[in-house]
């Protein structure tokens, strides 16, 4: 017997959970397929949200719109599931050079940084300061890995997640809808992060996966409580336990860990403190983000099948980004509200994906 459902969603990490989640919320008949055997790179992200980023210290565009959902859709999960997911933390962002230290002096002078960077240097008597350092305020972390148990927990409840592969080759097209082993969709949409670069519908867009590594690390020393950010970051997790973070590798693309990385990232922790913690491993992962040519999402219906569609793309920013994409997503595809500009695939349609 055949399913009938609006949309099939192809990966269940952050991108296809979010976008699953605001779906069914606004009544639509959703289907996820997602094969746990693939790795997500969402579970291997710290979830940092940062509005300023980079050396050159940039402020996000659209940054209050895309906060403001980030914290609805967050703490509107926390409340369906009695989760805590979204830690608030300030970050220590520390000069690794004088020239930082000028780009900083330049941003302050514009107001719109105001709420998300201090106009003051900050001291901390651990940490290497050698050019200075200031905080950087509505910056904090999303546990990504519990809010994904509680929502595929809540998709296994409502026997919408099946935990299985989607081979290209078994999806037909037709006319009105797709078919897909029994299942029948007026749309596929694909959330596969950074393997849809392969995909046969999608593979003009311009994709550049990026791959990086993260470590756990647990001590004995004393650790500051707010995250640190001086190239590489710190994340405390509690008391004896941090992640430190993060590699950017674009020509090896797997999921494997390397000993270069690790080393990579525990001499930047020398960096940060003036006198090393002693640190034990405990846990070292690598993952690949979905990163994009001009660093905006893909987020569309195929140009010729509008019965195909993709919410993808959010490079290192999936915390940050995903809700309120998903918001106006779900708003297009209920109602014909435009996309977002700058994230319709529709801009590289016709260009070649070099
Ligand atoms: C080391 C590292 C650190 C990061 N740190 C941060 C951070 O601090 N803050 C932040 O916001 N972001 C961070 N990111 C980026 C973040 O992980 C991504 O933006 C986000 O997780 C992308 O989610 P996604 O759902 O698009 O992709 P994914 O999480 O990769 O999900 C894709 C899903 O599709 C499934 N899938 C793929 N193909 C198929 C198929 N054919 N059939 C069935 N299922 C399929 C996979 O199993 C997977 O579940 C980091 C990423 C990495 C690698």
């Amino acid at each position: 017997m055949t399913r009938l459902h609006d949309t099939l969603i192809v990966g269940a990490g952050l991108a296809g959970s979010i976008l699953a989640y605001r779906l069914t919320l606004a009544g639509r008949n959703v289907l996820l397929v997602s094969d746990p055997s693939i790795p997500s790179a969402s579970r291997v992200a710290a979830g940092l949200i940062n509005p300023v980023t980079g050396q050159r210290l940039v402020l996000q565009g659209g940054i209050e719109e895309l906060l403001a959902s980030a914290q609805r859709t967050y703490h509107d999960i926390e409340a369906r599931f009695g989760i805590n997911i979204l830690h608030e933390r300030e970050m220590l962002r520390v000069f690794r050079s004088g020239k930082e230290k000028e780009i900083w002096e330049n941003r302050i002078r514009d107001s719109t940084y105001h709420p998300y960077i201090d106009c003051k240097l900050h001291d901390d008597p651990c940490i290497n300061m050698n050019h200075g350092a200031f905080l950087q305020h509505h910056t904090g972390y999303l546990d990504t890995n519990t809010m994904l148990d509680a929502l595929h927990q809540w998709f296994r409840e409502q026997k919408i997640l099946i935990e299985a592969p989607l081979l290209y080759g078994d999806v037909t097209i037709e006319a009105e809808n797709i078919q897909w082993q029994g299942v029948q969709a007026d749309r596929i949409i694909f959330c596969e992060g950074w393997r849809s670069q392969k995909n046969p519908w999608f593979d003009w867009l311009p994709f550049q996966p990026v791959k990086g590594e993260i470590l756990t690390l647990s001590t004995d020393s004393t650790i500051p409580a707010q995250m640190i950010n001086r190239g590489k970051w710190l994340l405390p997790i509690n008391k004896e336990t941090f992640k430190l973070g993060a590699t950017y590798e674009r020509n090896e693309l797997n999921e494997t860990p390397t000993e270069d990385a690790e080393r990579e990232l525990l001499d930047a922790m020398e960096d940060i403190f003036l006198t090393r913690p002693a640190v034990r491993v405990t846990d070292h992962m690598a993952g690949v983000r979905p990163g994009t040519k001009d660093k905006q999402p893909f987020v569309g219906l195929h140009p010729e099948h509008l019965q195909l569609g993709i919410f993808n793309g959010f490079g290192s920013k999936g915390s940050l980004l995903i809700p309120w994409h998903a918001e106006q997503f779900t708003c297009y595809l209920i109602d014909g509200t435009p996309l977002p500009e700058q994230a319709d695939i529709r801009r590289w349609h016709g260009q070649s994906p070099g």
